[in-house]
């Protein structure tokens, strides 16, 4: 297997997606002193671009066909694996986004290669790429070894943080690719409209959730939560019971039949933690949960506990932050 290293680079409107960043600091671990080539699909910011020549990599290849820029993933699958196959990379890395998640079936198909999805961990030894994932949701997690010539790895976010980007000065490529085949052009992409949100960080890839439950007892209590997330710069999420009920839209749902989330730090508050709202936060790094009963199964899957009203201690919690926070 080859040592070099294609990775798809993302942006959005607040530059290069951290979940890119986190996929340069895993290429650059994989690639040791072999190539990291970036790939970017036109329509992403100069800024964007910009940031990304010099976040670690070697080179910067823009895809630019007007199927790409409107990320049709057949023809950006293609187009990625024959990018990887120009470059003769040995891994194609896909960064912890929904986007990412979507390619990987695709790229394992037209690159003829083995893929791992949700991986948070990689080792590589000679030929062979152990990697760990979640299953069952959550749950358990597995080890796969990858042992071929080509393998398509998608991360889980937040995974792999602080891996060391270096500092580099890429050169930028503007690159028309080879002509994609009629039949993956096919069929209009449904438009995506962002659902309602609050107006912190995106749910599925912040660094910190701050999540509400049943235990808010109605909506007006809820900007108690929104303040504490706010306070630490982090995505609010809630409950299945909060958004049943109708106190938050569907966007903010964890768990099962929600977002699967897997922050440094999930803080749960007034959450009983029902296996269904576990399922999407369990492979948080640290949990810290607060609940009025000591008994709740929540504090069986948290770092830390505080047993206590959420009424009393979540204000105080709030208005401690913003101090240490104002210093
Ligand atoms: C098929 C299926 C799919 C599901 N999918 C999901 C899913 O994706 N996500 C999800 O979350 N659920 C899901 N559920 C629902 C899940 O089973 C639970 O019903 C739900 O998670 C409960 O939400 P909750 O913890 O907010 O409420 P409750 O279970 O009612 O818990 C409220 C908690 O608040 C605490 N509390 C009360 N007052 C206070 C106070 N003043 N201070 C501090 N704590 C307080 C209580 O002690 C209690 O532990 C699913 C269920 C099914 C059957």
């Amino acid at each position: 297997m080859s040592r070099s290293v294609v990775l798809l680079a993302e942006a959005g409107p607040q530059g290069l997606h951290a979940a890119s960043r986190e996929a340069i600091g895993v290429a650059r671990l994989l690639a040791g002193d072999e190539p990291v080539v970036a790939a970017i699909f036109a329509g992403a910011s100069e800024a964007a671009t910009t940031a990304l020549s010099t976040a670690g990599v070697d080179r910067v290849v823009c895809l630019d066909s007007p199927p790409l820029a409107e990320r049709r993933g057949a023809a950006c699958a293609y187009a990625l694996a024959e990018l990887a196959r120009e470059h003769e990379a040995g891994i194609l890395l896909l960064g912890g986004t929904p986007f990412g998640r979507e390619l990987a079936g695709g790229l394992a198909v037209f690159w003829d290669a083995l893929s791992a999805t949700q991986v948070t961990e990689v080792t590589r030894a000679a030929e062979v790429l152990t990697v760990r994932r979640p299953v069952f949701g959550g749950r358990a997690s597995e080890l796969l070894e990858l042992a071929g010539p080509r393998i398509v790895l998608a991360l889980r976010p937040n995974s792999f943080g602080g891996t060391p980007l270096g500092s580099r000065n890429a050169r930028i490529e503007v690159h028309a690719p080879p002509s994609i085949p009629p039949p993956l052009l096919g069929g209009a992409r449904a438009r995506v409209r962002p659902a309602e949100s609050t107006t912190g960080p995106d749910l599925g890839t912040a660094a910190i959730v701050v999540a509400g439950g049943r235990g808010f007892k109605s909506p007006e209590n809820f900007h108690l939560l929104e303040e504490l997330a706010s306070s630490l710069g982090a995505a609010a999420g809630a409950s299945r019971a909060v958004t049943d009920a109708g106190w938050r839209p569907g966007s903010y749902q964890v768990g099962q039949t929600g977002r699967s989330v897997s922050p440094q730090l999930y803080v749960a508050v007034g959450i009983s933690g029902a296996i269904q709202h576990l399922t999407g936060m369990m492979s948080s790094r640290v949990i810290v949960a607060i609940n009025s009963d000591a008994q709740a199964p929540i504090f069986r899957i948290s770092d830390y506990g505080i047993a206590g009203d959420l009424f009393t201690i979540v204000p105080a919690l709030t208005k401690e932050i913003r101090r240490v926070r104002a210093r």
